[in-house]
């Protein structure tokens, strides 16, 4: 069966084709990224349930001494998991905030007239540097998205220990117990069940902060180029999902002087944030097509192997 899916950007909501072809690809690897990272995390949820599952087989089940033991070894394998679940996220806003910087001064490039100058943003390797990117996280996103998380974990301890004091109070058998520690893990019951809530709260955090650091990447490239730039405009996902508050922002302009904050508008948006070129900066050629892609563009400013991970190309 053939679906036609609506491109993500359409062709008449930017000025020229160079924007729109720049403007898909960005946020195609966007949701690339995110995707990497949400697949990643489910991969460490099912290796944390793994462990613990193996720790019940250790000792003759329902003991006290048993559910101390099985108690335990959760809540060291959710501290690692912790852990685990930060460097995933770290890496994935890490490749979002770097594609959508850089991508977005490449957007600039191929939208505007050849004489136009575009800002490569002196910034260029500072930004990479580890401590100049957690200042720049921190201010992006305060210490809210890790304690966010340590709260979701935190809450899974707590439901694991209820499933093991329940399962064993209504003396229910080694399976049972483990199928309860499953469940409040949020991890798949079955193969066509997917996972749980416990899951999806992480991943919902996840995708969010990926496209919140993706439109402040955005942002910052902007800033460094408002002098061909009147500011940025806001423009949404327009499909069957998009919710009528996004709709309500779609097509605004915002001059940098704005107080308004770029998208995520709420959890799991997909909106953007694009430029709002100054119209003699434009490229004249509305049809033209970019005159060079990502992946050149950066090698000529030497940017290729920093954007390798957002690319996929490492
Ligand atoms: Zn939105």
């Amino acid at each position: 069966m053939t679906q036609t899916r609506p491109p993500l950007i359409d062709p008449d909501r930017l000025p020229n084709r160079a924007m729109t072809d720049a403007e898909t690809l960005l946020k195609r690897r966007t949701f690339a990224v995110e995707r990497q990272a949400v697949l990643r995390l489910q991969a460490q949820y099912r290796e944390a349930w793994r462990d613990i599952r193996d720790s019940m087989d250790v000792l003759p089940p329902t003991s006290s001494l048993w559910r101390n033991h099985v108690v335990a070894t959760a809540e060291q394998r959710i501290g690692r998991l912790k852990d685990e679940v930060l460097a995933t996220v770290e890496r994935a806003t890490k490749a979002a905030l770097v594609g959508n910087y850089f991508g977005r001064v490449y957007a600039l490039d191929v939208a505007t007239g050849e004489d136009v100058r575009v800002n490569v943003p002196f910034l260029s390797r500072d930004i990479l540097r580890e401590d100049y990117y957690d200042d720049l996280i921190r201010d992006l996103l305060g210490d809210q998205w890790r304690s966010q998380y340590d709260v979701e974990l935190d809450d899974l301890i707590v439901q694991i220990r209820r499933a093991i004091g329940t399962g064993m109070s209504n003396g229910e058998g080694m399976s049972a117990i483990q199928r309860r520690v499953r469940d409040a893990m949020g991890v798949e019951t079955d193969r066509r069940k997917g996972f749980r809530a416990n899951f999806n709260r992480v991943q919902v955090i996840t995708r969010t902060t990926v496209q919140t650091v993706a439109n402040q990447g955005a942002l910052a490239a902007y800033k460094a180029n408002s002098d061909i730039l009147k500011g940025w405009s806001w423009l949404c996902a327009r499909d069957e999902r998009t919710c009528p508050a996004c709709f309500g922002m779609d097509g605004k302009n915002f001059a940098f002087k704005s107080q308004q904050r770029p998208p995520p508008l709420h959890p799991n948006c997909r909106c953007t944030s694009v430029a709002w070129i100054k119209p003699d900066a434009l490229e004249a050629d509305t049809k033209a097509p970019a005159r060079k892609s990502l992946r050149d563009w950066s090698r000529g400013y030497g940017m290729e192997r920093e954007l390798a991970d957002f690319l996929g190309t490492k």
